[in-house]
């Protein structure tokens, strides 16, 4: 049907083979629908990459874009400044935890991520501790694919074969079927076997090495695991303990995905450093940011010499004026629609009661929720593992409904417009395609 060739564009993170021979093109969207190019109306439950949450086509943040292409489409933000940038920073700074409100644009989670580290570790040369400049993360976590990023992360395809920063350790990952099973929100269990490599880490290392924990207070990537309850306050009070800094990295979590503005607000804890994209102007120009406590930049500031930039470092489009206007549109409709909080309210209750009906569908081995995040995971029986997930997700695809296959974790993330109806509709559609494969 198409009029493209599909040899040109080697596209991220896709089997290009097999997507040749069985293309999946979209080619329009409204509200929580993708529409393929048939026509076929397929319900984004993942919210295109945890990114669209304040739904698809919203006229407002078109007009706001095309508005700002007309006044002005580009300046360069090196040494430069335009108003869209710095009004959004500060309506930025307005839903962070206190005590955070710098604000650094990048234009994606892996810049913003490999940015944070930089910052970690340019804190600590500012403090006369430059020799902490290890890192703490954790197995399953997933920090984009620059070079810091898939260094910290805990992913082994995406490692695999590169060139990576070795001073890194790892935690052991959130996911614990055998003793977490069917928790709804936050699981029980975990805390005290992070706290416990954590101290060993420490111990290994010595604290002196050691620069900052990064992790993502929701894991995303790596299955869609909540925190276990105390794990963030507990991940605070040891790198309070031996001076080492906290970056939550909320590329996913950040802007309305938990049940607040973001998880770091929804489960009390104040990181250091806080990375974000995505949502941040609901997936619509490419855009990310680094959220840096006040008095970590102020101790670079005061160590930097005068008469040169703080930061060696910065992209051609940070805080570009278009991907700024897009946030303030977006940001608009964040805080109008009250869709910062509506996860944690009548509709997040709605989506985890409807998740965890999925218990009866067949080889189901846990179903986890937190605010309008989910996951259903299979076992594979007889099959090879991981090869459910992709059996099913090429089903509910089928069946008209986008979710994610990690594994043999089915992983959701709808948009947080989304409403009831498109919730139970979900369900009915979720449920007919695991039917049909395992059936
Ligand atoms: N960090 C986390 C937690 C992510 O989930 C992602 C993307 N899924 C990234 C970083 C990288 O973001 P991007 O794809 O925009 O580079």
């Amino acid at each position: 049907m198409s009029d493209f060739n599909l040899d040109n564009w080697w596209q991220p993170f896709t089997n290009v083979r097999a997507f040749r021979d069985n293309p999946r093109i979209f080619t329009r969207a409204e509200g929580s629908f993708l529409y393929k190019e048939d026509g076929q109306e397929v319900l984004d439950i993942t919210a295109g990459l945890w990114c669209c949450n304040i739904g698809h086509g919203r006229r407002e943040v078109a007009d706001a874009v095309h508005k700002q292409l007309m006044e002005l489409d580009y300046a360069p933000p090196f040494q430069f400044g335009t108003p869209p940038a710095f009004q959004f920073a500060e309506r930025i700074a307005g839903h962070l935890p206190e005590g955070i409100n710098r604000v650094f644009f990048t234009n994606s989670g892996s810049e913003a991520v490999d940015t944070a580290l930089k910052i970690a570790h340019l804190y600590q040369f500012a403090r006369g501790k430059g020799g902490k400049s290890r890192f703490i993360s954790r197995e399953q976590g997933y920090h984009g694919v620059n070079v810091g990023g898939t260094s910290v992360q805990g992913l082994p395809n995406n490692r695999h074969g590169f060139p990576l920063l070795q001073e890194v350790d790892f935690l052991p990952g959130m996911l614990d079927i055998a003793r977490n099973a069917f928790s709804r929100g936050c699981p029980e269990h975990g805390t005290e076997r992070m706290a416990q490599a954590f101290e060993q880490i420490v111990a290994m290392r010595g604290a002196d090495s050691i620069c900052a924990l990064i992790i993502e207070p929701v894991s995303g990537a790596g299955g869609m695991v909540p925190p276990p309850v105390g794990y963030l306050q507990k991940a605070r009070e040891l790198c309070d303990q031996h001076d080492i800094l906290l970056i939550f990295d909320e590329v996913i979590t950040g802007f309305g995905r938990t049940g607040s503005a973001f998880a770091a607000t929804e489960f009390g804890v104040t990181p250091d450093i806080m990375t974000s994209a995505k949502a941040i102007n609901g997936g619509t120009v490419p855009m990310g940011g680094v959220f840096v406590k006040d008095e970590i930049q102020q101790a670079i500031f005061d160590s930097a010499p005068a008469g040169v930039p703080e930061f060696f470092h910065g992209n051609t489009y940070a805080g570009t004026p278009v991907a700024a206007a897009a946030g303030l549109a977006s940001m608009d409709i964040y805080e109008r629609e009250g869709l910062f909080t509506c996860a944690g309210g009548a509709k997040g209750e709605h989506w985890a009661d409807t998740l965890h009906a999925m218990r009866d569908l067949p080889q189901v081995i846990d179903v986890r929720n937190y605010g309008l995040l989910g996951a259903v995971s299979f076992d594979s029986g007889d099959l090879p593992a991981k090869s459910l997930g992709p059996k099913i997700h090429q089903r509910c695809y089928d069946n008209g409904v986008l979710c994610r296959a990690v594994g043999d974790h089915m992983v959701m993330s709808p948009p947080l417009s989304i409403s009831e109806g498109e919730i139970d509709l979900f369900a009915e559609r979720f449920r007919k395609s695991v039917n049909e494969v395992l059936g």
